[in-house]
């Protein structure tokens, strides 16, 4: 029997340190990533109707929807699947976000023949760190990236370490915009992060510890420790 490959799935709220948590997966076990945020800006470089609908929609604030998803990540899972035995794994950074996204998911593993090769890590923090960290971050508006909440990991700088654009706090960053995003977590990623609970994928982390820690306890969790 052919190897599974290793999928992980990072599920946590917004200023979990999540996005930090797959890189680091990620490049220790070859990982494809899948993370919603770069398809999308991938996605909107065409010059078809979804191509401009993208930017306009997560400009004002609304989500995109699961079909839009679902097409671009089979697409991935596609040219993944190809890769036969050279696939080590594939990581999804903060996705599905909602029930029906992970019903989908499921059955395209399925069909990939991936059938219980997922295992899905919660990092964990209460709403009053995630508003804490979220309302202090300052973002790279060209990259994307985020920096300066964790503060155990990045200085306080000015300048993306990637790209050297000015650094800037996004006008969302605000306690009201922070409260509304984790309403909508707990309303949309609540369910998904019950259902696999449910079914006995889940398994939590405390997010609220150094991002070295957070770390070793998700490799503890995996399977594999950190040597
Ligand atoms: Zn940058």
């Amino acid at each position: 029997m052919a190897n599974k490959p290793n999928i992980i799935i990072i599920l946590g709220k917004s200023g979990s340190g999540k996005g930090t948590q797959a890189s680091l997966l990620k490049e220790k076990f070859g990982l494809e990533y899948v993370g919603s945020g770069s398809l999308l800006r991938e996605r909107e470089k065409g010059s078809d109707f979804t191509a401009k609908k993208i930017p306009e929609t997560i400009n004002d604030g609304g989500i995109i929807p699961t079909p839009v998803i679902f097409q671009l990540w089979m697409a991935k899972l596609e040219e993944y699947k190809a890769l036969g035995e050279k696939l080590k794994g594939i990581i999804f950074d903060g996705s599905p976000r909602k029930i029906k996204e992970a019903y989908l998911l499921e059955e395209a593993f399925e069909w990939y023949e991936w059938t219980d090769a997922a295992k899905v890590v919660l990092v964990d923090i209460s709403d009053e760190e995630a508003i804490r960290r979220i309302t202090k971050r300052i973002v790279c508006p060209k990259c994307g990236d985020i920096y300066a909440f964790v503060k155990d990991k990045y200085e306080e700088t000015n300048e993306c370490p990637k790209c050297g654009s000015k650094l800037e706090k996004r006008p969302e960053d605000t306690i009201e915009g922070t409260q509304k995003r984790l309403q909508w977590f707990k309303d949309e990623v609540g369910p998904v992060i019950d259902y696999y609970r449910e079914n006995g994928r889940l398994m939590e982390v405390d997010g609220e510890q150094t991002v070295e820690k957070v770390y070793e306890d998700i490799l503890k969790l995996i399977g594999h420790d950190n040597n």
